[in-house]
């Protein structure tokens, strides 16, 4: 017909050698960009080459979580180079692909499967170990795209203790596995709080993570596991806010040394 013949997506390739880990979740506001960045920078501290796709239609928060709030990715011929951070990740943002970054796009199905589309297969990501995706909230078209696109794609499903979130995200894993994704794992965030007598404090209840994990591995007939609970803790808060991630700013605490945990256990 005349148009650009579509480009393959190296991920989806049989025989491709990267990792590809969708993280996913019921509702905003779990943890899951910060959970992201964080796996992220671990698993390049582990010496893996990195790649972060912000798919996150709603946030695109993780470029300002990375220290590159307002990179935009440069062109080489017909190729989008991703944005390289402090830490060694490249990342791409569906926020960078607007024409203008106070603009407003009101992202829909066919609109966002061609953006996704772009992120995969029009970004020059080199020889990547791992790929990780921060997907929306919830079970909506960008999940569906991506089951699509990279059934291969394997899901980690983030939740709070709390029963609302974890009944929303056991919906997210369940949407995975009807795209024929394998749900790899449930991290809990915001566990609880250390109070500085040394007690904890569990702010948001307890048991969503495990909740998710024996539902997910009833329904689907083979082990989900927690992967690990990561506490609450202002300085991950303030290492997002100021682009650099707990793993870096503060390595030796709990909540750091959970989240590198979790990035060896994947
Ligand atoms: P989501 O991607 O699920 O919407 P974010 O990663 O953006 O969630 O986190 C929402 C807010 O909560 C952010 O301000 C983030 O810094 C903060 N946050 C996330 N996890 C923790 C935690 N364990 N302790 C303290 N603050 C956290």
């Amino acid at each position: 017909s005349g148009g650009k013949a579509e480009r393959e997506i190296p991920f989806a390739q049989p025989g491709s050698l990267t990792k590809v880990y969708a993280i996913a979740s019921g509702k905003g506001g779990v943890g899951k960009s910060s959970v992201t960045v964080n796996l992220a920078l671990a698993m390049a501290k582990q010496g893996l080459k990195v790649g972060v796709v912000d798919a996150d239609i709603y946030g695109h928060s993780v470029p300002a979580m990375l220290g590159v709030a307002d990179a935009r990715p440069t062109q080489v011929d017909d190729l989008i180079m991703p944005v390289p951070t402090p830490s060694g990740v490249s990342v791409i943002s569906i926020g960078m692909l607007k024409p203008r970054r106070d603009q407003v796009v009101a992202w829909r199905g066919p609109m966002l499967d061609r953006a996704l589309v772009q992120m995969l297969s029009d970004v020059y990501w080199g020889d990547l170990d791992v790929l990780l995706l921060d997907l929306p909230p919830g079970t909506g078209d960008v999940a569906i795209s991506l089951g699509q696109h990279l059934p291969n794609a394997e899901v980690v499903v983030i939740t709070t203790p709390q029963e609302a979130a974890a009944e929303v995200a056991e919906r997210a894993g369940t949407m995975a596995s009807m795209m024929h994704q394998r749900v790899v794992g449930v991290v809990e965030n915001m566990s609880f709080l250390t109070l500085p007598d040394g007690s904890t404090m569990e702010v948001f209840g307890s048991g969503g993570g495990d909740r998710v994990a024996r539902t997910l591995s009833e329904r689907f007939g083979y082990d989900v596991s927690v992967l690990g609970r990561i506490p609450l803790d202002p300085s991950l808060r303030e290492g997002g806010d100021a682009g650099k991630p707990i793993v870096e700013s503060d390595p030796t605490s709990p909540a750091a040394r959970e989240l590198l945990s979790i990035a060896d256990a994947l």
